[in-house]
C-alpha cells in the first residue's frame, strides 16, 4: 500500500503520532509519501508570523534530514492532486489542530478535498489531550461552561509512556523529494531541541512562581508555550506528563498552569461542536448587536495610537514581538469591543494576522470572552477600565515605557491617564496631541453606552 503522511504542523521528530502511525502499520505499508502542506501569508502584516512558521519548519527539515528523509512540500490547494498522480490511496493526518492561519487549511476542508479524489482519510490526536466526541456531559452534550469541563476532565489527565517508534528504522519507507524552501528563514521560528530545553528550563525554575508572574507585565515570565503548541513542536501529552511528575514539588502553581492548559483544550473542543462560533457570538442572545464599524478608531487601536497608554504599550509589543501577554490580550480586546464598541470579529482577524501563537480556539473564544458574547464570558457589566488596569498591573509604568520609549522620562502615576495631567505632562515634555495622542474616547461615555446596549436585550 503506498499511502501519504501529511504534517500539517506537527513539526516535531519526538513523540508524533504520525510516525508512530507508521510504525504500528509498517507491515502494509510499502511507500510512504511525507507531506508538508505550506501555509499561504499574503496578506499585508502576516511577515513576522509567516517567517516564524517558515523558520520551524526549516528546523523541521533538517532534523528529519538527518534521518535521511526528505518530504515533499506543496501548497495546500495541490493536495488531492498529488496524491492522486502518486496512486496514494490513504493518507494519514493530524485531526486536532486548531492554530491554522487560514480556516480552509483545516481538517474539515481537509478531508472535503481528499473525499473529492476518493482518498481514504485517518485522523490521529496530535496537538490536543482530549477526543472532541469523548468530552459529552451527562446529557451528551457539549460542556458550556469551563469549571464544569475542568472538574469534569481534569482527573482523567495522566502519564504518558513515549511512542515506540524508531525514526531511523523507518527512513526506508520514505520517497525522496528533491525540494528545498525556497529562501532562507534560519533567522526565524524555533527548532524543536530549543523548544525542549526552554521548556524543560521553564519547568525546572520559572513555574514555582506561576501565579505571581503570571501578572507581571515588564518582562514575559510566563512559559510561551502558546508558540510552541502552535506549531506542534512538543506533544501536549508530553507536557502533561512532566507537570503530573512535577506535581508535588508545587502543586498550587503546577494545578494553576495545568489549569490554564484545560481552558485551550476547552476552547479547541467548543471550536469543534460549534464552529459556527468562529464568526458569531456563542450566546445567540447577542448576535444581533449594532456594533461600531470605525475605520479610523479602529487603526488606531491597532496602531496602539489610542491616548491609553497601557493599551498603546500592548498593541506596541503586539507588533513589534508577534506576542502579547495575557493580562493585556484582555485589556486591548476590551478597549475595542466595550470603549470602542468595535465588533469582535474586527481584533480576533487583527490577532489572527500578528500573533504568532495564533490559535484560532482560543483567539476566538478569548475575543468572544471580552466582548461578553462567548461561553462563560465576562458579563458586560464587568466591564474593565484601563486606567485601573494600568494602575494595578504596571504601577511603576515599566511595561508602557519598554513599548513608548518617548514616555521614558515621565512620572510613571502620570502615565494611567495622561488626559487627566495635561499640565504636568507638558512641564515634563510631551504636549498631548502632538507628542503622545489625545485620548480616543471618554471611558464613562463608552461604559454607559455598553451598558444600555447590553441591558436592552
Ligand atoms: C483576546 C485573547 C486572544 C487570545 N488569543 C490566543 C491565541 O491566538 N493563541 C493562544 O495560544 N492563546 C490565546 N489567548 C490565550 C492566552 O492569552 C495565551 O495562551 C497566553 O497568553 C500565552 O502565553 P504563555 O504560553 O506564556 O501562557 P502561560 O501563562 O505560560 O500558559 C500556559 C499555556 O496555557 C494555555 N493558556 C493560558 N491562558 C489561556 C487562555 N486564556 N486561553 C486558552 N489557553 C490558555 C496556553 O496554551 C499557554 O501556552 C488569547 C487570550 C485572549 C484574552
Amino acid at each position: 500500500m503506498t499511502i501519504g503522511v501529511i504534517l500539517n504542523r506537527v513539526f516535531r521528530i519526538n513523540n508524533n503520532p504520525l510516525f508512530e502511525y507508521i510504525h504500528q502499520n509498517k507491515e502494509e505499508i510499502e511507500k510512504c509519501y511525507l507531506i508538508i502542506p505550506q501555509e499561504i501569508f499574503e496578506e499585508d502584516g502576516t511577515n513576522m508570523k509567516a517567517n516564524y512558521y517558515y523558520g520551524v519548519m526549516q528546523s523541521f527539515l533538517n532534523d528529519l534530514r538527518q534521518y535521511d528523509i526528505e518530504p515533499f512540500l506543496l501548497d495546500y490547494s495541490d493536495l488531492g492532486d498529488f496524491c492522486e498522480d502518486k496512486s496514494i490511496s490513504e493518507v494519514i493526518v493530524a485531526g486536532d489542530i486548531m492554530s491554522y492561519h487560514q480556516e480552509s487549511y483545516d481538517i474539515r476542508h481537509l478531508k472535503k478535498a481528499f473525499n473529492k479524489h476518493n482518498i481514504t482519510v485517518t485522523t490521529v490526536r496530535a496537538n490536543h489531550y482530549f477526543k472532541p466526541s469523548a468530552t459529552m456531559n451527562k446529557q451528551g452534550e457539549p460542556y458550556k461552561v469551563f469549571t464544569s469541563f475542568y472538574k469534569a476532565h481534569r482527573s482523567k489527565l495522566r502519564k504518558h509512556d513515549s511512542y515506540a517508534y524508531k525514526l531511523k528504522n523507518l527512513s526506508d519507507l520514505f520517497v525522496k523529494s528533491q525540494q528545498k524552501l525556497n529562501q532562507d528563514y534560519s533567522k526565524y521560528g524555533l527548532s524543536e531541541s530549543k523548544a525542549i530545553k526552554k521548556w524543560n528550563d521553564y519547568i525546572d525554575q520559572d513555574i514555582q512562581n506561576y501565579e505571581t508572574n503570571r501578572e507581571y507585565l515588564p518582562e514575559v515570565l510566563t512559559s510561551q508555550l502558546s508558540i510552541i503548541l502552535a506549531y506542534g513542536i512538543i506533544d501536549i501529552k508530553q507536557i502533561v506528563t512532566q507537570l503530573i511528575e512535577r506535581y508535588e514539588e508545587d502543586e498550587h502553581n503546577i494545578e494553576q498552569f495545568i489549569r490554564e492548559l484545560m481552558f485551550r483544550e476547552f476552547y479547541y473542543v467548543l471550536m469543534t461542536h460549534y464552529p459556527n462560533t468562529a464568526h458569531e457570538a456563542f450566546n445567540e442572545k447577542y448576535r444581533d448587536i449594532k456594533w461600531e464599524y470605525n475605520k479610523e478608531d479602529y487603526k488606531s487601536w491597532c496602531e496602539g495610537r489610542t491616548g491609553f497608554p497601557i493599551v498603546d504599550a500592548a498593541m506596541t509589543e503586539l507588533n513589534q514581538t508577534g506576542f502579547m501577554h495575557n493580562r493585556m490580550r484582555m485589556v486591548v480586546s476590551q478597549f475595542l469591543t466595550k470603549d470602542l464598541f468595535i465588533d469582535w470579529t474586527w481584533g480576533e482577524d487583527y490577532f489572527r494576522t500578528k500573533l504568532i501563537d495564533f490559535d484560532s480556539a482560543s483567539n476566538v473564544h478569548g475575543w468572544q470572552w471580552s466582548a461578553s458574547t462567548g461561553t462563560d464570558a465576562v458579563p458586560y457589566f464587568r466591564m474593565f477600565n484601563p486606567s485601573r488596569q494600568s494602575e494595578r498591573f504596571d504601577k511603576d509604568a515599566l511595561y508602557i515605557k519598554t513599548f513608548i520609549p518617548q514616555l521614558n522620562d515621565v512620572t510613571p502615576k502620570l502615565l494611567h491617564e495622561p488626559f487627566k495631567h495635561e499640565a504636568e505632562l507638558e512641564q515634563e515634555g510631551i504636549k498631548l496631541g502632538q507628542d503622545y495622542p489625545k485620548p480616543l474616547v471618554d471611558h464613562k461615555e463608552a461604559r454607559d453606552h455598553v451598558m444600555s446596549v447590553f441591558k436592552q436585550i
